[in-house]
């Protein structure tokens, strides 16, 4: 049975990227009754930022993404937080110093500095030298004895570590090319990422490893690692880079980074899940055949790894459109999930239009949304100035119009029983013929007089949803 992880830092919000991690990973447990963690990699102290854990569990929550076992939830791994594991990698650590492969690091903050600077200088890549790996005992004791703070480094090997990632096939690198020998445990005896990670995949029984590709670098280092220590790694598989529709990287500064963002700007949950997926393959979605959003279960059904592309995910923003457009229409559909919509629609009204009293009726707001879901794509849209109409009285200016028409417009109307698009429309056009009006021209004025716009839904329509007794009310305000 796979047990797969999700393994933020807590350094800030939640992004489209990690909200792919976590959302991968547990559609791969779902999809075969695994397990999915929640662990929150906290070991680097200076980058936390307070209150981002619990953002984060809020975020997946909302996203629909349940982990079955981590902080606050349980489990028979814990703790699931790294810095509540201290204990657990100085065991760990001395494993390693014992077996030979790693070792204490004197090198004070002034040397390293120097060494970067002369790789700097002499245009080589910066890199640890390695140069306590060959102190003597007597070195290392004479160093303890004198309280010589040391980090504890990994030796490095320079075979080229080989693995065949499930997403991008067979990857070879010898990192010792690149980099000196990485630490795993600060002078402060805290742990680095990379000693955590593999120490926790392993104690935690985690079977696969998908994260961001960011990390296949690491992987390679992170495979020695378990070599070191004699264990069995996990299978790793490396997500692409998400990226804008025309190949640039997602920036901060763009509104379209933070999950938390797309959730306050009406994005349905499973709308942003299914626009996720449809970026970067993985599911059974047949390119120029529509998109239809899908449910979590039916996504955990269709997922496998080997169908996720090694190229950069491009993200199509109209899909996300459409996407929260279809689950706007499906929630509709429901009894429950309308109420909801209709009781959250009358609530943005009333932010939006707070001088107006504005009394507008449930039944309204329903037909409203109903006509709307094939127009907009979340109910925000719905408050914006061009459908303002439907829920205050527009203002217009200087209105040019005849108003003894419109008050025979309103006798007129007032005789029609059915008041709905279809009959409207010939209505109004018999009226403009019998009253020597340019049809277009009698259009023009009671869109203003009704909308106060100059173009949008068409006038028959705009009746019938304002409905006979509004729609009269306006223009009888202008007629007299
Ligand atoms: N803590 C790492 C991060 O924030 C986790 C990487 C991994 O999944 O191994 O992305």
């Amino acid at each position: 049975v796979p047990r797969v992880r999700f393994a933020p830092s807590p350094t800030g919000y939640l992004h489209l990227g990690g909200l792919r991690t976590a959302l991968y990973n547990y559609l791969f447990a779902k999809s075969r009754n695994g397990s999915f963690i929640l662990r929150i990699e906290d070991t680097d102290q200076t980058r936390k930022v307070e209150g981002s854990v619990e953002a984060l569990l809020e975020d997946l929550k909302w996203a629909g993404i349940q982990c079955h076992e981590g902080p606050g939830i349980g489990g028979n791994y814990g703790p699931y937080v790294q810095s509540e594991r201290v204990p657990i990698y100085q065991e760990y650590i001395s494993k390693l110093l014992e077996n030979g492969s790693a070792y204490k690091c004197f090198c004070t903050e002034r040397r390293l500095n120097l060494l970067r600077r002369d790789a700097v200088r002499s245009q080589r890549i910066p890199k640890y030298d390695n140069r306590c790996r060959s102190l003597s005992e007597e070195d290392i004791s004479e160093k303890i004895g004198a309280g010589t703070p040391y980090c504890i480094r990994f030796k490095l090997s320079s075979d080229c570590s080989a693995f065949e990632d499930l997403i991008f096939g067979g990857i070879a690198y010898d990192v010792s090319l690149n980099e000196g020998d990485p630490v795993l445990m600060k002078s402060d005896g805290f742990p680095t990422y990379h000693f955590a990670n593999v120490v926790d995949d392993h104690l935690m029984d985690v079977t696969h490893v998908l994260r961001g590709v960011e990390w296949q670098i690491s992987t390679t280092k992170h495979l020695q690692l378990y070599k070191a220590f004699g264990w069995t790694p996990p299978q790793f598989g490396h997500l692409p880079l998400i990226v804008n529709a025309d190949g640039t990287k997602l920036s901060k500064r763009q509104s379209d980074v933070k999950v938390e963002d797309y959730r306050n700007n009406g994005i349905f949950p499973l709308a942003l899940v299914n626009y996720i997926t449809l970026s970067g393959g993985g599911f059974d979605h047949v390119p120029g055949t529509g998109v239809r959003v899908k449910s979590l279960d039916e996504l955990a059904e269709e997922f496998q790894i080997d169908r996720i592309s090694s190229h950069p995910s491009r993200l199509n923003p109209d899909l996300l459109q459409e996407c929260n457009r279809l689950e706007l229409k499906r929630q509709l559909q429901d009894d429950q999930l309308s109420q909801t919509l209709v009781t959250k629609l009358q609530d943005l009204i009333k932010q939006t239009y707070p001088t107006q009293n504005l009394n507008i009726s449930q039944e309204h707001i329903r037909t409203v949304l109903n006509w709307a879901v094939v127009r907009v794509s979340k109910i925000e849209d719905l408050v914006s100035s061009k459908f303002g109409f439907l829920w205050i009285l527009p203002s217009h200016n200087n209105l040019n119009i005849n108003k003894e028409l419109l008050d025979k417009l309103v006798e007129y109307l007032e005789e029609q029983e059915v008041f709905e698009e279809v009959v409207l429309k010939d209505k109004l056009r018999e009226f403009s013929k019998n009253n020597d009006m340019k049809f277009p021209e009698l259009m023009k004025v009671l869109r203003s007089v009704l909308s106060g716009l100059n173009e949008g839904p068409s006038v028959a329509e705009m009746m019938q949803l304002l409905g006979k007794t509004q729609s009269l009310e306006r223009i009888k305000s202008v007629a007299r």
